[in-house]
């Protein structure tokens, strides 16, 4: 038996030029001032899990491997591109984060890996994040829907969009119907009338006392209208702003 916390290399936080780096035995708490600093809506996000007693103990890293469909923070590090290192005496392997999710709290960690590092590109100039959680009380509780968009625009119009959701599916994943979509049209509402028919091509979403499937479509299409909405305002804002 290790505990994590004890292991030094892996309680480091790297500042790269274009990344940062964020050791597996990071808690949420060390991990927010270099959110807050390079993307200040997934902070906010993390601020939102738990408790603080919750956010000092657990770690980004043990968010990912317990890989539930409604861990806050792996839509964030899904729409970023994030990548992880994974570590055992057999050496080093990187994977995306997408890919290291298999399926409900399933992961692609092998016997004896562990979580040394997540690598969260920084967002290339001109690209936009925000990250949204839908749950019944706004502090200490658990996800209905969270997600998280990334996106570049040029000339009014989308070059990408990366739309992550968590609690739609039986994992969180990219809606892809709506990133193809989306791509190289206007950055306007036009479009936004189809999102929810897009969203029902790529997730089944499930029932529970949290929300019914018809509600969990709405509402996570109804995060992509607000990011659009805000991140169409001619200073960018949170809603909550207004
Ligand atoms: C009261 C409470 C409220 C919570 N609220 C939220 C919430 O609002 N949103 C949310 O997303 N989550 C929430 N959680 C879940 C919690 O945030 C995550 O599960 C947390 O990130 C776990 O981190 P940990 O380091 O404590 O992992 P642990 O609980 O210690 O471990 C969880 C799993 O991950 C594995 N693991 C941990 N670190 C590594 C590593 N480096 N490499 C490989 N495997 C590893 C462990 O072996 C174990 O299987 C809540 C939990 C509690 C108890």
């Amino acid at each position: 038996m290790i505990a994590l916390q004890g292991v030094a290399e892996l309680r480091r936080i790297k500042a790269h030029a274009d990344a940062i780096e964020i050791g597996g035995a990071v808690t949420y708490t060390e991990a927010l001032p270099h959110l807050d600093q390079h993307f200040p809506s997934f902070g906010a996000l993390v601020r939102r899990i738990g408790s603080r007693q919750i956010r000092n103990l657990g770690t980004i890293a043990g968010n990912l491997a317990t890989a539930s469909p409604i861990g806050d923070t792996i839509p964030c590090l899904i729409a970023l591109d994030a990548t992880i290192t994974l570590a055992s005496r057999a050496g080093e392997r990187v994977l995306p984060v997408e890919s290291f999710i298999t399926g409900y709290r399933q992961t692609a960690l092998a016997p004896g890996e562990v979580i040394a590092a997540i690598r969260i590109p920084l967002l290339a100039s001109g690209e936009e994040f925000a990250a949204y959680k839908v749950c019944k009380r706004f502090d200490q509780d658990i996800s209905t829907v969270v997600a998280a968009f990334r996106l570049e625009r040029r000339g009014g119009k989308v070059v990408t969009l990366h739309a992550a959701y968590g609690g739609i599916a039986a994992r969180a994943m990219r809606a892809r119907s709506i990133e193809a979509a989306v791509r190289g049209r206007p950055w306007a509402p036009a479009w936004l009338a189809d999102v929810e028919a897009l969203l029902a091509r790529d997730f089944t979403p499930i029932t529970d006392h949290r929300g019914g499937a018809a509600y969990r479509l709405r509402a996570a299409a109804g995060l992509l209208r607000r990011f659009q909405l805000e991140a169409s305002l001619a200073e960018p804002m949170r809603v909550e702003a207004l």
